[in-house]
């Protein structure tokens, strides 16, 4: 099933993630696709609210994966975007957070796609300059 949501601002692209990770269960992997600045970590924002997490979420700057217990359920956010070689995914054990009972939210999967299993779910976030600075359009598939 594939929904599309269309959002005009930040706020409205949390709110389309915080929907997600109010319905978000044990062991689901979402992969985010957008060019830089779509809105990835804005909508990851979202979908740790919706699980609950207090603390603030950005994107993990100097390690991969950052972890986040506080929720309803564990919260591991990756951004590989800076990743320099797969093996590094081995290394941060990454089998754990996939195969494991918390929620998976992966920035730039796209660079890591043999590990991506494939029950993982795909949201692509992308703009339309037509259509205004702000707007995004949010596929989930
Ligand atoms: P990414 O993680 O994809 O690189 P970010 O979430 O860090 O992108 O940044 C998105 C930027 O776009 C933020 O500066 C945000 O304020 C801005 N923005 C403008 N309109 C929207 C929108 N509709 N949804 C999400 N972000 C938006
Ligand atoms: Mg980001």
């Amino acid at each position: 099933m594939e929904t599309m949501i269309e959002t005009t601002s930040p706020k409205e692209t949390f709110e389309a993630g915080r929907q997600l990770g109010l319905l978000a269960q044990s062991g689901e992997i979402y992969i985010l696709n957008g060019e830089l600045g779509a809105g990835k970590t804005v909508f990851t924002q979202g979908v740790a609210a919706g699980l609950g997490i207090r603390e603030h979420v950005n994107s993990p700057t100097f390690t991969i994966v950052q972890v986040y217990d506080s929720g309803r359920l564990p919260f591991y956010h990756f951004d590989v975007y800076r990743i320099g070689d797969i093996e590094e995914m081995d290394e941060i054990g990454y089998e754990d957070y996939f195969f494991g009972n918390g929620v998976c939210i992966v920035e730039w999967a796209e660079l890591i796609a043999e590990l991506i299993p494939r029950s993982a779910r795909k949201i692509t976030i992308e703009k339309n300059p037509e259509k205004g600075f702000d707007y995004r359009k949010i596929t989930v598939e």
